[in-house]
């Protein structure tokens, strides 16, 4: 079995015909790795834009790709994507977040008119995976790829970073040091049906307390200071989509403020947890409580 790193440069574009904006992919790169998970060879290709007038600043500063190199490339996505196919093969394909596949997506649909990849048969999401194998509980952001070599004190350069097979190869380094084949197997999706319902669905947040999802059994606090269950000394309000609500340990009289995030994903309802100091409590005194109960 072979796996393919895959690593795409896009650019928003309006589209006339759709009246919408459009990710239109301008750079694909992609690094093979063998069984062992030896680098065997590299896909490096530019696309001739068909919808972009002009690339983004942010993208041209980024990938310093600019537009005169897209059309002297003059390879239209659909010969692009006929060429990866190729690389492809029956490998596994694996980028870092979703955003890869969902923009490649986006692409097969605008040109080909195909709501699927086809061609897919496996796929892994490696920034799942690699926080997973870190151990990566931040839960309220998700980990960057240049965060996660960091970590693993792979070098890179900053400024080689945002082109499309550098990012692959830098992915393809982080993923070797983090391997671990039972733990891979677990974040390996057969492309299905199910696994397009779940890589195109939206999460959300769930802010109605009386919402059925919304575990009231969850709503409480431990103490970050002695472990003990906290008092809720307020009522719950909403703020960013998130409860938040008051909080004292009778033990060691810390207080602080508990917040909690019921995010819906396609499988779960997660729930997040964080602990924040209080409001100052000069600023408090300005403000009277029942207003403070009702901010929204
Ligand atoms: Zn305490």
């Amino acid at each position: 079995m072979s796996y393919i790193v895959l690593d795409l440069e896009f650019n928003g574009a309006y589209s006339k015909r759709q009246h919408r904006f459009f990710n239109e992919i301008i750079e694909f790169g992609a690094v093979k790795l063998d069984d062992n998970l030896r680098m065997v060879d590299t896909f490096s290709e530019l696309v001739t834009p068909q919808i972009s007038k002009k690339l983004n600043s942010h993208v041209s500063k980024l990938t310093h790709i600019n537009m005169t190199e897209l059309k002297e490339c003059n390879r239209t996505f659909t010969h692009v994507l006929s060429k990866f196919k190729k690389f492809l093969g029956d490998g596994v394909l694996l980028s870092w977040g979703t955003s890869d596949v969902l923009v490649l997506m986006e692409n097969c649909r605008y040109f080909d008119g195909v709501d699927t990849l086809p061609f897919l048969k496996a796929y892994c999401n490696l920034q799942s995976y690699c926080e997973a194998a870190l151990d990566y509980h931040d839960r309220s952001r998700q980990m960057g790829l240049s965060a996660c070599a960091e970590l693993l004190g792979i070098g890179f350069e900053d400024d080689t970073l945002h082109r499309a097979l550098t990012d692959a190869e830098l992915t393809s380094l982080c993923f070797q040091k983090l391997y671990d084949p039972a733990l891979f197997e677990r974040y390996l999706d057969v492309c299905d049906e199910t696994f397009y319902r779940r890589i195109t669905f939206k999460n959300y947040n769930i802010y109605d307390i009386r919402d059925p999802q919304v575990n009231k059994k969850e709503m409480f606090f431990l103490c970050d200071r002695c472990s003990r269950k906290a008092r809720r000394r307020s009522k719950w309000r909403v703020k960013n989509k998130t409860f938040r609500a008051k909080f004292r340990c009778s033990r060691c009289k810390r207080e602080f403020e508990g917040r909690i995030t019921f995010k819906k994903t396609f499988d779960e309802v997660k729930v997040i947890k964080r602990i924040a100091e209080l409001p100052d409590p000069k600023k408090k005194e300005t403000e009277s409580p029942q207003n403070s109960d009702k901010e929204n």
